[in-house]
């Protein structure tokens, strides 16, 4: 390595000018993609991006990442923002720095391995609309899933950076799989696994053996990455990327600020302007994160989980595994899916725990939890494992288990022996298609993309979008002034206050009232009673002492039929003891109660939406055999017949959201 990345303290005289570092620091911002991803569950939505945009483009970045990752995902599932005009929209703002977004290989922004046609097509699309870098990585490190990608960008002029998924089977560096030979150039560390010294050696080595830039990703999760940073600075990494202050630490990134300081005055000083920085931090703290705020992890007090070098699992996607667990009402059982994710794993050839690949891995874990018995392991594997073991993903890191992949691959479609090719040689054209399934729907190839990547979800937000549907209440923006409401509720809640007057129901107090003492147990009210034309109306009553307990207002669970199925806060339903009767005494929908008296039923095991029915009513099934394909967790299940016989009734459809226990058909 040549001495010019090397940290020296170029002037300990801070009272005067500053001059410009030699070899200054770049700087990708995280902000509006990984920040708000890790911190908010990607719910930051356009508008709060606006007010400090032409501020972020003054910094210097190297690079604003704006784009990628699960922001097309959540926005047009979420937020019903249309998420290439996002893209557009800060480009309005931001005219000097260069957009980043991050590309899952030939996964693009979805979960799975699209066709070629798909793959150039988006890629032009996103370079069109305003991206300059792309950020490619693939979930098994499999680089043939780069080869339809790269040249695209290249041809749109755009700069291509291949990332390596920094993984581990040991605490630390080492081990059969994840040695040194196996990284070059850009290293992603989604899940702050990274230890100082193991950045210094890794980007040393990587820095003696390649000229290009090297670029650090590493999240903070276990409280090691400030200190990695500053190691791969002194082992002379080129770029690094932080987030500004409020979204960064916890599961997101470090912050800018002290690194920015801590460089002041040696060779990589990055000369951003503290002052610029700490003015979009305020804005950020004061106008745009109160919003967001509900959505931050508050069950715990620490901001740092050094349970991840244990359980291995990225930012993003650990607050999904709560809810998701939380929603089936098997939050208990979250000790138990941490223990079998290492297992399920190992199985599935070590892959690197980044999207999609931590989701397949966690999704089967909780299945595997949820419904594997002492005579049966890996009872029910979801349509991407299958996709897996047969090589629709790529090559992975480590073989599969053989035993789970035969398992895997019994009347898999595409054959029972997997494939080494790589995986977009068998996957089929599917533009055409797509086009032809949201014709007179959707209005460019922009739309048609939204599609092809999410059918289900995609296709809904295109009928929000061009108004053949009402957007659901879930899908609107917070306001400050919502906020401010709730706040002033907590602070009555606080004080023991949350008895609210209504207003309109009380009249002013005549001459004719009377007092009354009112005792309950050990508590009293005073109550005033007022005759008015014959009969006494109760016009006040107010609670004497704070023991009794706030009667809040019972909230309605909203129904299962209009929700997406995929995380968010929700208020759990009433947790009503339910006694162990059978469930068609239970006051359940009607639908579960009707269908339950004749024939097998076949229940939602968890909560999700409905992909596609692959049986009529009519239709004869064998056990075992598959009836519905249920999405949760962004994964298929299959659900097998629970009995033998024929369907007697179908009670969704496709598209339709469903809660855990919800009867999906009966069988009789
Ligand atoms: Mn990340």
């Amino acid at each position: 390595m040549s001495d010019h990345n090397q940290v020296k303290i170029t002037k300990m005289d801070f009272s005067g000018e500053r001059t410009k570092a030699e070899n200054p620091l770049k700087i990708q911002d995280l902000t509006f993609r990984d920040g708000q991803q890790s911190l908010f569950a990607t719910r930051g939505r356009t508008e709060d991006m606006i007010p400090i945009a032409e501020m972020m483009d003054e910094v210097g970045f190297w690079a604003l990442e704006t784009w990628g990752g699960a922001t097309f995902d959540a926005m047009h599932r979420f937020l019903n923002e249309d998420p290439w005009e996002r893209i557009r929209t800060l480009k309005r703002y931001i005219k000097k720095t260069r957009f980043s977004m991050l590309l899952r290989g030939q996964n693009l922004v979805g979960y799975r391995n699209y066709a070629d046609d798909v793959a150039k097509a988006f890629v032009e699309r996103a370079a069109h609309n305003g991206i300059d870098i792309f950020r490619t990585f693939d979930a098994l490190n499999d680089y043939r899933n780069f080869e339809t990608v790269f040249p695209v960008i290249k041809e749109c002029g755009k700069h291509f950076q291949g990332c390596i998924c920094y993984s581990l089977t040991e605490r630390r560096m080492g081990g059969e799989v994840y040695n040194l030979e196996y990284y070059s150039i850009c290293i992603k560390d989604m899940a702050g696994l990274m230890a100082p010294y193991d950045a210094y050696v890794l980007v040393k080595a990587i820095k003696e053996a390649v000229s290009v830039p090297i670029h650090l990703h590493s999240h903070f999760t276990s409280g090691m990455s400030s200190m990695t940073h500053l190691k791969a600075v002194e082992a002379g990494v080129d770029i690094l990327g932080t987030c500004m202050s409020p979204y960064g630490f916890r599961s997101s990134h470090p912050a800018l600020g002290p690194l920015v300081m801590t460089l002041m005055g040696t060779n990589r000083d990055t000369g951003f302007d503290i002052k610029l920085l700490s003015s979009i931090n305020a804005i950020l703290e004061k106008e745009i994160l109160p919003k967001y705020r509900y959505l931050l992890d508050d069950t715990k007090v620490s901001i740092i989980d050094t349970n991840v070098l244990v359980h291995q699992i990225p930012g993003g996607m650990l607050s999904n595994l709560v809810n998701q667990l939380r929603e089936m009402d098997a939050l208990d059982k979250l000790d138990k899916v941490y223990a079998e994710l290492p297992k399920v794993r190992e199985d599935l050839g070590q892959v690197p725990l980044v999207t999609p690949m931590s989701q397949i891995v966690a999704t089967q874990a909780i299945n595997n939890v949820l419904f594997d018995d002492e005579k049966e392991r890996y009872k029910m594997i979801t349509a991407q494992v299958k996709d897996l073991c047969y090589g629709l993903y790529g090559k992975t890191p480590a073989p599969i288990n053989p035993k789970i992949q035969k398992k895997a691959l019994k009347d898999y479609p595409g054959g029972e022996k997997p494939i080494t090719c790589k995986p977009a040689k068998v996957i089929k054209p599917e533009l055409d298609k797509a086009k032809e399934d949201v014709k007179g729907l959707a209005a460019d190839l922009e739309d048609v993309l939204i599609y092809a990547l999410y059918p289900v979800t995609g296709k809904r937000f295109l009928k929000w979008k061009y108004g053949k549907e009402e957007p659901p209440k879930e899908v609107r923006p917070r306001t400050l002034e919502d906020v401010k409401a709730e706040q002033e509720l907590i602070k009555k809640a606080r004080a023991g206050k949350l008895v609210e007057k209504k207003e309109k129901a009380a009249p002013s107090k005549g001459n004719n009232l009377r007092k009354f003492n009112v005792f309950i147990d050990d508590e009293y009210f005073e109550v005033g009673v007022e005759e008015v034309g014959g009969s006494p109306i109760v016009s006040y009553v107010q609670q004497a002492q704070s023991q009794i307990p706030a009667q809040q207002p019972v909230t309605v669970a909203p129904s299962p039929q209009v929700l997406p199925a995929a995380p968010q806060p929700q208020v759990p339903a009433a947790p009503v003891e339910q006694p162990a009767v059978p469930a068609k005494f239970t006051t359940t929908a009607s639908k579960k109660a009707e269908s339950d008296s004749e024939g097998t039923p076949l229940k939602a095991p968890m909560p999700g939406i409905i992909v596609s029915y692959k049986k009529q009513v009519g239709d004869s099934v064998n056990t075992g055999e598959t009836v519905v394909i249920l999405e949760a967790m962004k994964m298929e299940n299959a659900l097998p017949s629970p009995a033998g016989g024929t369907i007697k009734s179908i009670n969704f459809a496709g598209g339709d959201s469903v809660a855990r226990n919800d009867v999906l058909c009966v069988i009789t």
